[in-house]
Formats: C-alpha cells, sequence, structure tokens
C-alpha cells in the first residue's frame, strides 16, 4: 500500500522523542501506518465530520484519520511526552488537529457537538476503555453527542460489548451498549502489530446509537442487571432476592419466570424489568 503522509515513519518519531512505552498509561503503540488507515476508514466518510480521538500516543491513527479526510481530528492525549511529536502532525495538516493534554476520564466531549455529532475512534488504552465506553453510552441526552465509536478493545472486552444472550461473554456491558447502541465486530487485531505487542488478541467494534431506545431508567436498569448476572447462574426468582421483598411478583409483573437466568433474558424482558422495578419503587 501507497504512503500514507509525508510524515517520517513511526519507529524514527518514537525514537527522536524518546516514547519508549509506559505500561501504567496502556502504552501499545501501532506503528504501520497501513493497518491505522484500516481502522480510519472503518469509520466511514469523515470529510465534514470532528472526530474525537483519545490516546494519540505517537500519532499512528490520528494521522490515518487526517490522511483520510477527517475534517478536524481533536486528540485527547495524557501523556505529555507525546506532545512534541503530535504537533509535528499538526503542522503538516494546519488547522485540521487540535491535541489537548488531559485525562479523557474527565475532559467532557459534548461541546464538541457544535456543527453536528462528532465520531469517536481511537486504540483505547485497556486500563481506561471500559469507563470511557461507559461515560459515551450512558450520557444524559440521547441521541447523544457522537454518532459513532470505532474503538479497539482486548478481544474478551470486545466480546462483552457485542455478546448476545445466551452467549457466556454476555452481561452488564453488553446490557448497556445493548439498550442504546447497535454494535459488532470489525475484525482482530494480532498482538505482534503493537509496539510493545501486549499478551492478547485486540477487536475493532463499532457501535452506533439507536434512535429510539425502549424508555426505561438507567439507574434501574443498572441496578437489576448488576444484581442479577451478580450471581448469574441462579435462577432469577433466588439471584433478584436483594431487589424486593415480593421477588415473585417483581418478576411476574415484568412478564419474567422466576425460573429464568440472568444470561437468557434479552434486552427488551431486562427493559421490562427494570421498569416494573422503578413501578415498585415509586409506588
Ligand atoms: N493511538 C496510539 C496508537 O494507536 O498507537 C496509542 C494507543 S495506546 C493503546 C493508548 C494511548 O492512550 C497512549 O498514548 C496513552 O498515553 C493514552 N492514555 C492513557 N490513559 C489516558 C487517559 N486517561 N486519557 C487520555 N489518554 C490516555
Amino acid at each position: 500500500m501507497a504512503q500514507i503522509d509525508d510524515l517520517p515513519p513511526l519507529r524514527d518519531v518514537i525514537a527522536a522523542h524518546g516514547l519508549n512505552a509506559r505500561k501504567a498509561l496502556g502504552q501499545n503503540f501501532l506503528l504501520d501506518l497501513n493497518l491505522t488507515m484500516r481502522i480510519a476508514r472503518s469509520a466511514g466518510d469523515l470529510s465534514n465530520t470532528t472526530v474525537l480521538e483519545i490516546g494519540p500516543g505517537p500519532g499512528g491513527l490520528t494521522r490515518a484519520l487526517l490522511a483520510a479526510g477527517a475534517k478536524r481530528v481533536v486528540a485527547i492525549e495524557k501523556d505529555p511526552r507525546c506532545l512534541p511529536a503530535l504537533s509535528e502532525v499538526s503542522e503538516h495538516y494546519p488547522g485540521r488537529l487540535d491535541v489537548l493534554n488531559a485525562d479523557a476520564l474527565t475532559f467532557d466531549p459534548s461541546g464538541l457537538n457544535g456543527e453536528g455529532p462528532i465520531k469517536i475512534v481511537a486504540n483505547l488504552p485497556y486500563n481506561v476503555g471500559t469507563q470511557l465506553l461507559i461515560n459515551w453510552i450512558t450520557t444524559e441526552n440521547w441521541p447523544p453527542f457522537w454518532s459513532s465509536l470505532t474503538l479497539l478493545f482486548q478481544k474478551e472486552v470486545a466480546e462483552r460489548i457485542i455478546a448476545g444472550p445466551g452467549t457466556k461473554a454476555y452481561g452488564r456491558l453488553a446490557l448497556l451498549a445493548g439498550w442504546r447502541c447497535t454494535s459488532g465486530k470489525l475484525f482482530d487485531i494480532g498482538p505482534k502489530a503493537f509496539t510493545p505487542p501486549p499478551k492478547v488478541t485486540s477487536t475493532l467494534i463499532q457501535l452506533t446509537p439507536n434512535p429510539s431506545p425502549l424508555p426505561c431508567n438507567l439507574k434501574a436498569l443498572e441496578t437489576v442487571t448488576a444484581t442479577a448476572f451478580g450471581q448469574r447462574r441462579k435462577m432469577l426468582r433466588a439471584s433478584l432476592k436483594g431487589l424486593s421483598a415480593d421477588t415473585d411478583q417483581l418478576l411476574a409483573d415484568a412478564g419474567i419466570e422466576g425460573t429464568a437466568r440472568a444470561e437468557t433474558l434479552d434486552i427488551g424482558a431486562f427493559v421490562g424489568l427494570a421498569n416494573a422495578f422503578s413501578r415498585r419503587r415509586n409506588a
């Protein structure tokens, strides 16, 4: 594949700026710009879009997003050592890249939604990736400030996000994601593609917001799923005991058999359970 830009190879960038990877920051860098280009293209047409990237590091994915035509990229990087390398990318793409030295966990991206929903694309640091996803899918306003999430996770975490009922990976994360989003796997990336290589395979997934998720109170949904999956092998009439003095009636209100188990219930059933739980609480 052709070179994606005239900037130096990422290995040289890392050497020039002394960017030895730090485990505490989840730094596993992608140095193959053809691969980062494949990720960037998976996010679709970026020409009219502001893209939010979390953790640009030495800039491999950032460069691909810009080369793929992103109108503007806002990149949030916690490690100040990466800033000089990212400045070189900004100079190469004048006016199209803003780098903020910040912690993505405390940065509020909803204000970036100036000219329409943004796309979020990231090779996420493994230690904060799940929390960031939860923040984005539990945002108060819906439809949210983003139109798609194209995210690289450890394979096992990706499976827990996109899992359907009846599978081992199905649980709280799949419920939350499936309630508000449609999600799917794009492709796997083996450990050798990263520097340093992690122990496990990674998976690129994509989530798009459902315009009208089933009406449900988020806190109630979180409470019932946490309780039900806290003891996932038990029948619901046992695992939900802590939720209500009359678990059998709660389940009957939601039209769910007491002998069912959490992992067999689909999202509609959990929403029904959360709504029955809310009604009893407010009664
Ligand atoms: N995007 C680069 C790539 O694909 O090669 C680097 C990805 S690396 C897996 C994760 C990046 O996230 C690192 O650059 C790390 O410094 C950064 N990072 C870690 N924790 C962060 C946080 N809380 N907020 C923002 N960036 C963070």
